[in-house]
């Protein structure tokens, strides 16, 4: 793939309808934020390719909709090993355009393909229901069918699992997709779609368009022809597209923004604690929707939890994704730590105390570099900016608290709701606080959520619906009932 002129040609492209296009309009380089090199061009795609994918995925979509649910396994099966064959070049890919380090990336190359491995399957599972008869002559049957054309929109921070999270059940689900990658991160995108059409995936059925996004998310959400809008990314963009999709009344999916708490009490194993914490808050820099935002620690453990956070912390190796041994690479974009420097400036400036980090480093190869961080907020909290919004970079803050009720009421004080974590051996409590915390996704001693088989998704304004599992087909198939009179 790392050669392939299709992908890395001197035009930025798309791939609509089985092929490789490139517009006319003029490109944006792709940049690999670790040194802040082009490496590609990004396609300037807008409205017309759009519409010329959506009328691919409409003209190819009953073809691929008749066949056996085992057949189209046989294609995501095909798939999915081409994509274990390239695995190494897919993550290369990633971590040039995303700045992940490479173990990361790997590691989402297989969390992607897992979607690929798990919807194989479960396609053929998609049964309708005989309903007992209220009258004699009647029969009523219930039928499960694709929900049409698909439209996903998907984000920078896992440029290939969230690709492969949507398309997977779609596609197993009888549905076409039409994909709008985030314009930082099209080479990943473009690459799987390579990889599909190899795998067999027949024309039309999966399409990339990268481009614009108001003007590709214009037509997606408005086009008569588009059933189904599944997105991921910021809840912003995520109230704009519903809006957008209200006058169509298109079925959406949304996996938005979280405000994580991640909870330690007294009662805790400190170490695994705070290992917990150091893997859901750096990972990916802290680009991550599930991230802890907030760690709230019990007044006895505070001094203890935030001196080891931040030997840790200090102890992370930050060098470009591809160098041996990276902990951790720079942020996506070279103006991505700005939203780090104003929520650790506001800390600092109403009294927290920096323990490490707060600052970027450029000399580990460009400005999107920006220190693992560990700020001690003390008894300060929703006064502080970082506890209501959503970081999205890799600062730590730490809240004290002294009560079980005290930590919930601090933790279910947000909008959002995608997922949260709470370290306690106190079973009856991790039981209490699991029920008690208002969001889609609870980590009880257990930092890592996310595989293929769980319903990935959150609340409140964190989201609708689930993907993952036997749970994230549902959201590509229709229900109808037939009933059969006269009998
Ligand atoms: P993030 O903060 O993760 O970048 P965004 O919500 O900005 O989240 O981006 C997620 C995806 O949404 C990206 O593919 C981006 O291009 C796309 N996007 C952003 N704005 C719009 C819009 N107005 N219409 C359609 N897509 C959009």
């Amino acid at each position: 793939l790392l050669n392939d002129p299709c992908l890395f040609r001197d035009e930025g492209v798309s791939f609509i309808d089985g092929a490789f296009s490139s517009s006319s309009s003029s490109k944006k380089p792709v940049i690999n934020p670790a040194n802040g090199q082009t490496i590609a061009l990004a396609d300037a795609a807008a409205a017309e390719e759009t519409q010329k994918a959506i009328s691919a995925a409409k003209r190819a979509m009953p073809e691929w909709a008749a066949q056996t649910a085992k057949a189209r396994g046989r294609v995501l099966r095909k798939w999915f090993e081409l994509i274990r064959q390239n695995a190494n070049d897919l993550a290369i890919i990633m971590t040039a355009e995303q700045g992940k380090p490479l173990k990361e990336a790997r590691g989402e190359i297989a969390y992607a393909n897992s979607f690929l491995d798990w919807y194989a399957e479960e396609g053929r599972r998609v049964s309708g229901m005989v309903l007992a008869p209220t009258q004699t002559t009647k029969r009523q049957l219930v039928v499960r069918q694709p929900v049409g054309v698909c439209a996903a929109i998907t984000p920078w921070n896992f440029p290939s699992a969230m690709i492969t999270r949507k398309a997977a059940p779609a596609l197993a689900a009888g549905c076409s997709m039409v994909i709008k990658p985030s314009e930082a991160t099209p080479l990943s995108a473009l690459a799987l779609a390579e990889l599909a059409k190899r795998a067999g995936v027949p024309d039309g059925v999966l399409s990339v368009v990268v481009g614009d996004a108001s003007d590709i998310g214009g037509v997606m959400t408005s086009h008569p022809d588009v059933r189904k809008l599944t997105f991921t990314g910021s809840t912003r963009v995520g109230k704009l597209l519903s809006e957008q999709c209200a006058s169509t009344v298109k079925n959406v999916t949304m996996e938005l923004g979280g405000n994580a708490p991640f909870l330690v009490f007294d009662d805790a194993d400190v170490d695994a604690a705070v290992a917990d914490a150091m893997a859901t808050k750096f990972r990916n820099a802290g680009q991550v929707c599930t991230a802890t935002n907030r760690m709230l620690v019990q007044r006895g453990v505070y001094n203890e939890f935030i001196e080891k956070l931040a030997a840790k912390t200090e102890a992370m190796s930050v060098t470009q994704g591809l160098d041996a041994g990276c902990d951790m690479g720079p942020l996506f974009d070279l103006s991505a730590p700005s939203k780090a420097e104003e929520h650790v400036a506001d800390a600092l400036a109403k009294g927290s105390e920096l323990l490490t980090g707060g600052k970027r480093d450029a000399s580990k190869g460009s400005d999107a570099f920006y220190l693992p961080t560990v700020v001690s907020c003390g008894d300060r909290n929703v006064e502080l900016r970082a506890f209501g919004e959503e970081t999205f970079g890799p600062v730590a803050n730490v809240y004290r608290f002294d009560d079980e009720d005290a930590a919930i009421a601090m933790a279910n004080n947000t909008r959002m709701g995608l997922s949260a974590f709470c370290h306690t051996r106190d079973m009856s409590r991790a039981w209490r606080v699991g029920e008690a915390l208002e969001y889609g996704m609870v980590g009880l001693n257990e930092g890592a959520l996310s595989d293929e088989v769980i319903p990935f998704g959150g609340c409140k304004e964190s989201g609708l619906g689930r993907e993952g599992g036997v749970f994230g087909i549902e959201a590509f198939l229709e229900t109808k009932l037939m009933v059969f009179g006269r009998i």
